[in-house]
């Protein structure tokens, strides 16, 4: 079976200081009927539980505590959603909540690929995020993107799916320039490319390309590829993963 990583970013999760309940639905739509090909095993990576407690209530984001307050609050009422929706399948879902050092001794890992392992055996969907909670900052990836590239390599997948809210990697930012253009296959990233400044399209978005390139190059030093494609429109990934068809979006290889 092929194993794919499946992540999806804040700001395709939330709107309006709203959960973007529709969104939400496509998505567990998505990974259910790659489920149900038989042919492959998913794990979702799922950012937006600060966007989530932001609904409920409203602190002051600059510090990082209050972040960790709105993520405890966020992260139940994600999931809740992510429930009610693969119920509807017939689909057990799991929380996964991890941090940088739970991959970083081999006796750690393996405790989580055990895990990892019998979810999988036994048809859940695993659902990761960062434990931005608990941890203090030494501690976390601080985004999702590395994140989902660690859990990627770490349980063995074939393929990393970044969902972001833009659908692939262009030449350059395409909010400021207009004549910017999508690279469908990207095959080296430049060592200037991974320095370039942070650049989050949304309030709570923690990464911006960069995060998704250094997850790029992380997984192509070792030979696992990575799919980028809308969040918002989900008909470029379902062409990619259902039918083998790459359309557009950017491959990573
Ligand atoms: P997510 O919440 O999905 O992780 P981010 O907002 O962190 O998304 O990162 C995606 C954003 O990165 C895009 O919306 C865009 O504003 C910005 N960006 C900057 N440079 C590029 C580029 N060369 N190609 C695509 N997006 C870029």
């Amino acid at each position: 079976k092929k194993r794919i990583v499946i992540k999806v970013g804040t700001a395709v999760l939330t709107q309006n200081n709203e959960l973007a309940l529709e969104r939400l639905s496509n998505l567990v739509d998505l990974i259910s009927k790659l489920k149900n090909e038989k042919k492959y095993e998913l794990i979702l990576v799922s950012s937006g539980a600060v966007g989530a407690g932001n609904t409920k209530l409203q602190l002051d984001k600059t510090q990082i505590a209050n972040r960790q307050a709105l993520a405890a609050i966020g992260q139940p009422l994600l999931m809740k959603n992510y429930k009610k929706r693969f119920r509807d399948y017939g689909i057990i879902c799991a929380q996964m909540l991890l941090i940088e050092n739970d991959f970083d001794s081999r006796k750690r890992t393996k405790n989580a690929q055990k895990v990892m392992e019998i979810l999988l055996s036994n048809n859940v969907i695993p659902i990761i995020n960062e434990n931005d909670v608990i941890a203090n900052d030494e501690l976390l990836f601080g985004d999702n993107d590395q994140l989902a590239a660690h859990v990627a390599y770490y349980f063995n997948a074939d393929l990393l799916v970044i969902l972001s809210d833009i659908d692939g990697y262009y030449d350059k930012n395409p909010r400021e320039y207009e004549d910017a253009k999508m690279q469908k296959v990207v095959t080296n990233i430049e060592e200037s490319e991974l320095q370039m400044v942070h650049t989050p399209n949304s309030e709570f978005a923690t990464g911006g390309i960069v995060t998704k390139l250094k997850a790029a190059n992380f997984l192509m030093n070792r030979n696992i590829p990575m799919y980028m494609s809308s969040g918002f429109d989900l008909t470029n990934a379902y062409d990619f993963l259902l039918n083998d068809n790459h359309i557009s979006g950017t491959l990573f290889k």
